[in-house]
């Protein structure tokens, strides 16, 4: 029989590992919350254990909650064989964030039964790890709650930006929802107005100072490594590493790339998005990106998925770019000001909550504005410096995994009272 849910075998991480990054004070906080926590055993579950955002923050997390002495474990709802159903929740996941359109009966049916269908697993896990907390993250496992017996207690992590929502399509989750004891958002404006404010978590996701992603190459190395990817460091470059996804609006990237590039000879364009599991649509607008680009030497296409690589993207470049239309929060925004880049972002709630504009980067709502701000900064090394100084301090303080690990050790505190 295939199997519906796996597990993802993960290790610990030693809080001790990110004394470097942080304050003796956040450190404090983290050892005092967790020492209430010990031997609490806690499940999440998501949908993919690589490609996208959750899975990125998850790697991190999990391990460190572990590290700390709290029971974590993390499982993953898997795909069926003929892919329907990640196509329909990334088509909910569409909705969610404001497309137009519909999901049919079917649509709505297939759903729930395939998550029906892991009901007999999860209770044997349920069994086996006896946990005191789930997490579900995101539309895809959330008929699971029905398969949770009370008294375990249940938060659902929504990390994707329902401020606009196709409604039909929130109404039909809603019943699911309002099932949990609390609910996670990555910004206040992401909480339906029907779910109690006082049982409404905020936490800004956060990134990993430790991953190979994420670690600051000295300049001989970025070079270094550029060259074995095939990359000229001395060319003038400038990036957007992000999935293929009409929300990303990589077409908006290239046009403002091709605004910029009249005035900037030699400027070349890396668009570098891997192909996650739970994301069917991506194939479909590669294949628009890559028709869209019609060839273009300068602009260089990547699908490779390899950390080490979208590190050496993101440090190579001169500028980077996130021109999303909608973005729940958005790590590559985060990976890259930690780069001590001046990110060019959408201006969307989840970039401008990392985005103070023209101070540590420049957020944008159009591919005219896109292409000037390319060009402001590319033609002013000074302030693009000084914005990628105050880009690295606004991770520092408030977007790495500790900050975030403590306020889910506060989270977890809150569902046991
Ligand atoms: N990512 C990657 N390779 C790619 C494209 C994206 O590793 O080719 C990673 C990226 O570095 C980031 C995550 O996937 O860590 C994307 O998270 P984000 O919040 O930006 O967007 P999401 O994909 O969750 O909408």
């Amino acid at each position: 029989m295939v199997r519906i849910l796996s597990e993802v075998k993960i290790g610990k991480k030693s809080l001790s590992k990110y004394e470097k990054f942080i304050k003796a004070d956040l450190r404090r906080k983290i050892i005092a919350e967790s020492g209430k926590l010990k031997g609490t055993s806690i499940i999440h579950i998501n949908s993919t254990a690589s490609g996208g955002g959750v899975a990125e923050l998850l790697q991190s997390q999990i391990p460190l909650e572990r590290g700390l002495g709290i029971n974590s474990h993390w499982l993953v709802i898997n795909g069926d064989k003929e892919d329907m159903f990640f196509t329909i929740t990334k088509k909910i996941h569409n909705l969610l964030q404001g497309e137009k359109g519909i999901l049919t009966e079917n649509e709505k049916k297939l759903y729930i039964r395939h998550n029906k269908k892991a009901f007999s697993e999860i209770k044997k896990i349920l069994k086996k790890i006896k946990p005191d907390i789930v997490v579900i993250h995101d539309p895809q496992p959330l008929p699971l709650v029905d398969a949770i017996p009370r008294g375990i207690k249940v938060a659902f992590r929504l990390h994707i930006d329902v401020s606009s929502p196709n409604v039909r399509t929130l109404n039909f989750i809603k019943p699911l929802i309002t099932k949990f004891d609390r609910l996670v958002v990555s910004n206040p404006l992401y909480r339906p107005e029907w779910f109690p404010k006082e049982k409404t978590d905020m936490i800004y996701p956060a990134i990993d100072p430790l991953l190979p992603k994420n670690k600051i190459l000295p300049t001989d190395s970025v070079r270094r490594l550029a060259e074995k990817y095939g990359i000229n460091p001395d060319e003038k470059i400038i990036s957007q590493v992000s999935r293929f996804d009409p929300w990303k609006d990589p077409v908006g990237v290239i046009k403002a790339f091709n605004i910029a590039r009249k005035k900037i000879p030699g400027l070349k364009l890396i668009l570098m998005g891997s192909v996650a599991d739970d994301d069917p649509e991506s194939k479909e607008i590669y294949a628009e990106v890559k028709d869209f680009s019609n060839d273009d030497p300068d602009i260089t296409l990547i699908t490779e998925n390899d950390d080490m690589f979208v590190n050496v993207v993101q440090s190579v470049s001169k500028v980077v770019l996130q021109k999303s239309l909608r973005e729940g929060f958005g790590l590559t925004v985060t990976e890259a000001m930690w780069k001590g880049k001046a990110v060019i972002g959408g201006d969307t709630t989840g970039i401008s909550s990392q985005i103070e504009d023209g101070k540590n980067g420049i957020l944008v709502s159009s591919v005219k504005e896109a292409g000037e701000a390319i060009l402001k900064l590319l033609n002013n090394p000074k302030l693009t410096r000084k914005m990628g100084v105050a880009a690295r301090k606004t991770v520092q303080e408030k977007f790495l995994t500790p900050v975030m690990v403590l306020h889910h050790l506060k989270l977890y505190s809150k569902l046991l009272k």
